[in-house]
């Protein structure tokens, strides 16, 4: 595996890759690598010739000092398990080569006037930052992202049609532990106890589904809020019923429309996400 820490040794190991007319998969991650992510690079490592990661905690998509602050950091671990993955090159860049240049603003539009985009003030202009550059820089057919963070997808679909980026959006499904817990680096902040509440996230939303045929979406929407009500350690900061693609908020369902919810909860201090799909 190569290690490039650089933009520059990006540039030269990529540049060896094109030459050869390989094709080239992208996963990029904030590190703090489990079994996610590993579901990501299994996908990325078997559709391409060579198989590119980042690990970047990427400063300006957090809101949040303390967030920021506190994830997990392991870049060791982080470099094994890319190994374990087949991993060919991994960018593990520091914050001042990838922000040489500005950042500049994105804006979205309606896309992130709802969920992350309204709790997290310019969380997805950095997130959009980070991505094109590396979309760039690597130069990938393909990347791989995670369901888990459903709006984000909407998102760099959007950014690469108003950069007129060429490359293919891999949405891939959301990982879970045996329990139903979504995985995330987030999980590891968990008390011992918060972690044995948390699959209750992910019962609650199956639960509702069950409901789909019976409840129109406000009633599950109420639903799913007095469950979470019911967990005193729960803060529940939103769940929406939205359009699939557009993510507008729906109330009722058109002919085969896709529907998806959407939670962010608090949990012993911790913001976990999560989805429901209702088809
Ligand atoms: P992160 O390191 O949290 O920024 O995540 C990097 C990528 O892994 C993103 O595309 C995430 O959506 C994806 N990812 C994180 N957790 C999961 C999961 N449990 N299942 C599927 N994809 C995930």
């Amino acid at each position: 595996m190569n290690i490039c820490r650089t933009v520059e040794e990006l540039n030269s190991a990529i540049e060896s890759v094109k030459l050869q007319h390989k094709t080239i998969g992208l996963v990029p991650t904030m590190g703090a690598l489990h079994d996610g992510h590993k579901s990501l690079f299994i996908r990325a490592r078997k559709e391409n010739d060579v198989f590119v990661s980042s690990v970047f905690v990427n400063p300006i998509q957090f809101n949040n000092k303390e967030d920021f602050e506190k994830y997990p950091r392991d870049e060791q671990k982080d470099l094994a398990v890319l190994e374990e993955c087949g991993c060919d090159i991994a960018f593990v860049p520091k914050a001042e080569d990838v922000y040489q240049q500005e950042p500049k603003e994105f804006h979205f539009g309606k896309l992130e006037e709802v969920m992350e985009g309204k709790q997290r003030p310019g969380h997805f202009s950095g997130v959009a930052n980070i991505v094109s550059r590396l979309f760039l820089w690597t130069k990938a057919d393909r990347a791989y992202f995670g369901e888990k963070d459903y709006q984000q997808i909407a998102i760099i679909k959007d950014m690469i049609r108003q950069e007129n980026i060429n490359i293919e959006i891999v949405p891939c499904p959301i990982y879970r532990d045996e329990d139903g817990l979504a995985t995330s680096s987030r999980n590891q902040r968990l008390s011992k106890e918060a972690r044995l509440i948390a699959p209750k996230i992910h019962q609650i939303l199956e639960k509702s589904f069950l409901q789909k045929d019976s409840l129109s979406f406000n009633q599950i929407t109420r639903f799913v809020e007095d469950e979470f009500a019911k967990v005193k350690e729960f803060q529940l900061e939103y769940f929406i019923i939205v359009d699939d693609t557009t993510l507008q908020p729906i109330h009722t369902r058109e002919n085969n429309q896709g529907v998806v919810g959407c939670v962010a909860v608090w949990l012993d201090g911790v913001r976990l996400i999560d989805i429901q799909r209702y088809y």
